[in-house]
């Protein structure tokens, strides 16, 4: 069956008022940006208080779906096959060639909701859906009419043209990028962040996102493999600016000058401190990280305390009170947890001490710190003078 068009069904609670506009306008333009992966040519309108994909040419139904399922703020795409007006009598006939097309069996309860878009129409709405509805019972017998809790609503929406539809598959909710800010996404190569970004994200916040990269001790591939995360992620946020800080040298200084076992929470803090900084340049509200408390040293109350206290932006963490498995779940169903799971070493594992403090001070932590006064600035100042920037979409 060839549908020419989608209807969008969005969530209207979100759209009070001149929201709606907003809310409208960043929907269609995330459309745009998802469509423009699959083949064929597209048409994103809103028209009298509705949002359409129209389909003129041939194209990939499937591949069109899955692009669309990825735009938040999307709770429903209905496919649509619209018809030319031709008369009362061809919109009966129109309508059945639908139906038969579409349920070449069909025994369910059904009921027919016509809308009038074109009020010139010269026929009331509720008559041509009892028109329609008894032509229905006509050709499959074993159809019945609830018009209360029908299995299947076919409606038909008389416009210029007449649009028909009985379907609506899942779109992903939320709300659309765009409607809620921007914030920066600590994005490391683990199965966590990625999936922190696709959170916020859902919510209608742009994202950027920043990888701390410490050549050589951690390789191409692992910073490859980052990128293969954000392009991924980017299939939902839309395109993301991803930051790579070359923090080697941060990294060794802190090893040469402070006592090992608090290495991961010294470095997390510089982290959090740079990421920061890019935030800061690029308008980001907030940042965002894949912690869930207890999951590992670095992620203690105590520890989350002492990243925590060198940010002065809110720090968001979408994950913090889910177990592994439940993250595992959300990176299968965005696609990430192959690519997550590849063993590539990231920059935190091989400066680890073993047997990291778990409980950190945070008064010693700074103490610890004041030891790297002498070139600390120098080495930040540096780390985000040469960043990377990379286009990922
Ligand atoms: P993930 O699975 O997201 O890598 P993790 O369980 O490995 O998380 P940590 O290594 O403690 O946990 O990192 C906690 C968070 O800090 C990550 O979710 C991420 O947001 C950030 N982070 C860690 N390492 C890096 C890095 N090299 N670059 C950017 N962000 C990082
Ligand atoms: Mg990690």
């Amino acid at each position: 069956m060839v549908f020419h068009a989608f209807l969008i069904k969005y969530a209207e609670i979100a759209i009070k008022g001149k929201n709606r506009y907003l809310f409208e306008d960043a929907l269609v333009k995330q459309m745009k940006i998802a469509l423009s992966t699959v083949e064929g040519e597209f048409a994103v309108r809103k028209e009298s208080g509705r949002v359409y994909v129209f389909c003129p040419e041939e194209y990939d139904f499937d591949e069109a779906v899955e692009a669309l399922q990825r735009v938040f703020g999307i709770v429903g795409i209905c496919p649509v096959v619209i018809y030319e007006d031709q008369g009362y009598e061809q919109l009966g006939q129109d309508v059945m060639s639908y139906m038969k097309n579409r349920y070449p069996e069909f025994r369910q309860s059904f009921k027919v909701y016509t809308r009038r878009a074109k009020k010139t129409y010269p026929i009331e709405s509720m008559e041509v859906s009892a028109h329609l509805g008894s032509l229905i019972l006509d050709a499959y017998p074993e159809a019945s009419v609830d018009v209360h809790n029908p299995e299947i609503t076919l409606s038909v929406e008389i416009r210029d043209k007449i649009y028909v539809y009985s379907e609506t598959i899942k779109g992903p909710g939320g709300m659309p990028i765009g409607t809620n800010g921007r914030a920066m996404l600590l994005l490391s190569g683990g199965i966590d962040s990625p999936v922190a970004g696709y959170m916020i994200a859902k919510r209608g916040v742009k994202i950027d996102a920043v990888y701390f990269h410490a050549p050589p001790y951690t390789s191409e591939r692992a910073k490859q493999k980052v990128v293969d995360l954000a392009k991924l992620v980017a299939r939902y946020s839309g395109p993301i600016r991803l930051y790579v800080v070359n923090f080697t040298d941060i990294q060794l200084y802190i090893y040469d000058q402070c006592p090992h076992d608090e290495l991961t929470i010294i470095m997390r803090r510089y982290m959090m401190r740079i990421a920061e900084q890019l935030a800061n340049e690029r308008d980001c509200l907030g940042l965002i990280t894949g912690e869930s408390i207890g999951q590992v040293a670095s992620q203690t109350l105590q520890s989350l305390a002492a990243t925590n206290d060198v940010c002065s932006l809110p720090v968001y963490r979408p994950v913090i009170g889910f177990d592994k498995q439940e993250i595992v779940e959300i990176a299968k169903k965005i696609d990430t947890f192959e690519t997550s799971i590849q063993p590539f070493e990231d920059c935190c594992t091989i400066f680890v001490a073993k047997h990291p403090v778990t409980k950190p001070n945070r008064k010693a932590i700074r103490r610890s710190e004041e030891k790297l006064s002498g070139k600390i600035n120098e080495l930040v100042a540096e780390a985000i003078n040469t960043v990377e920037v990379l286009e990922i979409r």
